[in-house]
């Protein structure tokens, strides 16, 4: 019986452990039964559920930034991921190609079928012009840096000093919170090209919204007939679809004896829509719709910002001359912004254009210059009036 001493001393072990956690538990005061890395995440959850309610500092922004939280994470992690490409320029990528691809596969054979010769050589040639305008102007936006103030100890006049880059602002300078960086007559920072629209890429942004408005209002207008007719073929596609096993003639039919009864009760299958037709007709209306959407939209963005180019402004400088424009009435004077030298002057500047022939080859072609100065000091208007001598 030699079980008895192994049994005599299995018992002597649990009894001994028995008292070392009833020693513990008193020595801890707690007289919970879960194991420690359990109850040390159930205190957590405790506090962390107390601290959603059982907070003086609470309140409903506390509470917005934290269920916030997840989706700032998520920007935060496509952002890294797509790194110096931002999803908004994916975007534009994608949709512009999509139309591209259905001009191309869908529109351009049918043009070329059934399109008179002037027609044709209009649209080839006005669409390929036009979508060489956008591509070019659009790479020129992103790739094209706005400008930056020198960091370095320089004879720039400045207006002010940067309180983030702790250098000095020339006059139309202005800081980017995005950028982290002070920007060269900024206009705004703009996330469709993931970069700040300043001196030396105002006009490439420009002409990027220009002529996607008149592409997009180029495929809006000449799109229109083929957009009610693929509208109405989808209309009837929905018939057909309910109607796949023929419709009984009834009524007229069976009067004016097109078919006599009993020989057949049913009319021919109506037309059967192959995919391809179907792709054809939902491309179209998805082609129609997008396209007529940006025209209006980015059609109004850019007739402001044509307003502003005509003013002398940009969109930061539009705030600042209103409101000094209330400051000076309130005193009874008028205040005049020092950078608009007139309306054809402040285009000719803008558009880079210092003879007749640069209206073609600077404008309506795509062309690199550069922007009239360096960005960091100005002409003021009354000093000299004709900027270009055009
Ligand atoms: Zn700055
Ligand atoms: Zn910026």
């Amino acid at each position: 019986m030699h079980l008895c001493p192994t049994f005599l001393l299995l018992l002597l072990r649990w009894v001994r452990l028995h008292l070392w956690v009833r020693r513990w538990r008193c020595s801890n005061g707690n007289n919970s039964r879960l194991p420690t890395c359990a109850q040390r995440r159930w205190a957590y959850l405790r506090v962390m559920v107390r601290s959603l309610y059982y907070n003086s500092l609470t309140s409903s922004d506390v509470i917005m930034d934290s269920l916030m939280e997840p989706i700032f994470w998520v920007v935060d992690v496509l952002t890294r991921w797509f790194g110096p490409v931002s999803v908004f320029v994916c975007l534009v990528v994608v949709l512009t190609s999509s139309i591209l691809l259905i001009a191309y596969v869908g529109l351009l054979p049918m043009v070329l079928s059934t399109y008179s010769p002037p027609w044709i050589a209009w649209h080839i040639g006005y669409g390929h012009w036009n979508l060489v305008m956008i591509i070019f102007h659009y790479y020129k936006a992103i790739r094209t840096a706005p400008g930056y103030p020198p960091k370095v100890k320089n004879e720039v006049p400045f207006v002010s000093v940067c309180k983030k880059c702790i250098i000095p602002k020339p006059a139309r300078t202005h800081h980017c919170g995005i950028c982290n960086a002070c920007v060269l007559k900024m206009d705004h920072h703009c996330p469709w090209l993931n970069n700040c629209v300043g001196h030396f890429n105002h006009r490439y942004f420009f002409c990027f919204c220009l002529f996607l408005t008149l592409g997009c209002a180029y495929c809006s207008i000449s799109g229109r007939n083929l957009f009610l007719d693929a509208y109405s073929a989808i209309e009837r596609f929905k018939h057909t679809d309910l109607e796949k096993s023929g419709i009984p003639v009834t009524g007229m039919g069976l009067l004016i004896g097109i078919l006599t009864p009993g020989q057949s009760t049913y009319q021919t299958p109506p037309p059967t829509y192959t995919f391809r037709d179907k792709m054809f007709h939902k491309s179209i209306i998805y082609m129609w719709v997008l396209t007529s959407t940006v025209a209006v939209a980015l059609g109004g963005l850019t007739i402001w910002h044509a307003v502003l180019i005509s003013r002398g402004e940009t969109s930061i400088e539009r705030h600042i001359n209103n409101k000094e424009t209330e400051r000076n009435a309130t005193r009874g004077k008028v205040y005049k912004n020092p950078f608009n030298y007139g309306r054809l002057n402040n285009w000719k500047v803008f558009l880079g254009v210092e003879k007749r022939s640069h209206w073609l080859t600077r404008v309506l072609l795509p062309s690199g210059h550069a922007p009239y100065g360096n960005g960091l000091t100005w002409d003021i208007y009354p000093i000299r009036k004709d900027m270009m001598p055009v």
